[in-house]
């Protein structure tokens, strides 16, 4: 067979195969391989060319080139054809059906706690009080001995401590914030006016108002000419902001080390008007936290002067505050877990 012969042959069956059993991309790439490729039948049929007597070559190479435009041609109109098809297949399979209802993902919210703690900061944001955080595994140095509490004091086997094991120095996890007030001090020049919301732990046994676990905020102002006024008119302001306008503040002595005077404080009860119900135990008042004038020797213990400077502090139970103002009976749902009992204040602008 001449070589244009073989050229003639190989055109029919290429374009026949083409025809017959190239029905998806797959079958092209094999049709391609078998007829095109660099191991392909033209492929071997050109490297026959040299035996093809010389007269004859040019037009046997013209013919030979003009095949392999052909079938080159044929190879990418038929991709085109097929990658069309198969995209239009694809997008069918995989198509979606938008009339059907949306799945809804599960939204979280935030935890009352922390609602509650941005509440108060920006209470407190207002009267020019800085919100910062503290560590919660606290130095035995800023939780007891800058605050007036030495080793040997009384008040340090009120709280049962959650000590944590270290041969160095005594490490706790922190029983209040106060810790704070002693690091705030130690870093800044007064005025100091912060606000220290955060987790704090005392080992205690749980029952509906205990937990071993809690959230307080910690408050701080140091300055020329604080007064205790001015610490009652602070508080009275966040629980006017809270719990409505008419709301009154009620202190009363108590100690803590820190503090000289110390007072515990507490608002009369907004469901009552003070009158006396069931949530505030007939007595019309509700307990808030305690209070008091910076210890001069807290001052002292941080480098302040304490004949120059004054300042007050206050603790406040954020736990309470949400039990106080949703009816909330028992301390432990906030830490227990139970969607039921979070998912109530998803919706609620505390
Ligand atoms: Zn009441």
């Amino acid at each position: 067979m001449s070589f244009l012969d073989q050229l003639a042959e190989l055109r029919a069956r290429a374009t026949a195969a083409l025809a017959e059993s190239v029905h998806d991309l797959p079958s092209l790439q094999a049709w391609e391989r078998q007829f095109l490729g660099g191991r392909g039948e033209l492929t071997a049929l050109l490297r026959g060319i040299g035996s093809v007597p010389a007269e004859e070559r040019p037009e046997a190479g013209r013919e030979a080139n003009a095949l392999k435009r052909e079938l080159t041609a044929h190879y990418e109109a038929r991709e085109a054809e097929l990658a069309t098809a198969d995209l239009a297949q694809r997008l069918e399979s995989d198509a979606v059906d938008v009339t059907l209802p949306g799945r809804r993902s599960p939204l979280g919210t935030v935890h009352p706690v922390w609602k509650m703690i941005d509440e108060v900061s920006q209470i407190f944001a207002l009267m020019g009080f800085e919100t910062v955080f503290g560590p919660e595994v606290e130095i035995g140095r800023y939780n007891f001995d800058l605050l007036n509490i030495p080793s040997d004091h009384p008040a340090r086997d009120v709280w049962d401590t959650i000590i944590v094991e270290s041969d160095r120095e005594e490490i706790v996890l922190r029983t209040h914030t106060s810790p704070m007030q002693a690091r705030i001090m130690e870093q800044r020049e007064p005025p100091v006016r912060v606000i220290v919301p955060g987790r704090t732990y005392r080992y205690e046994a749980q029952d509906a108002s205990h937990e071993w676990m809690f959230t307080q905020i910690e408050g701080l102002a140091v300055d020329e000419n604080i007064k205790m006024t001015d610490l009652k008119g602070v508080l009275q302001e966040m629980a006017r902001q809270l719990f409505g306008p008419n709301r009154r503040i009620r202190f009363r002595c108590d100690f803590f080390p820190f503090v000289e005077p110390g007072v515990d404080f507490a608002v009369d009860c907004a469901i009552c008007d003070g009158k006396g119900c069931r949530v505030c135990k007939q007595t019309g008042w509700l307990e808030m936290g305690g209070a008091g004038m910076v210890h001069p020797r807290v001052l002292q213990g941080v480098g302040y002067d304490p004949e120059r400077y004054t300042g007050f502090a206050f603790g406040l139970g954020v736990e309470r505050l949400v039990m106080m103002k949703y009816g909330v009976n028992d301390l432990r749902a906030f830490a227990g877990n139970d969607l039921r009992f979070l998912r109530q204040f998803a919706a609620a602008t505390i």
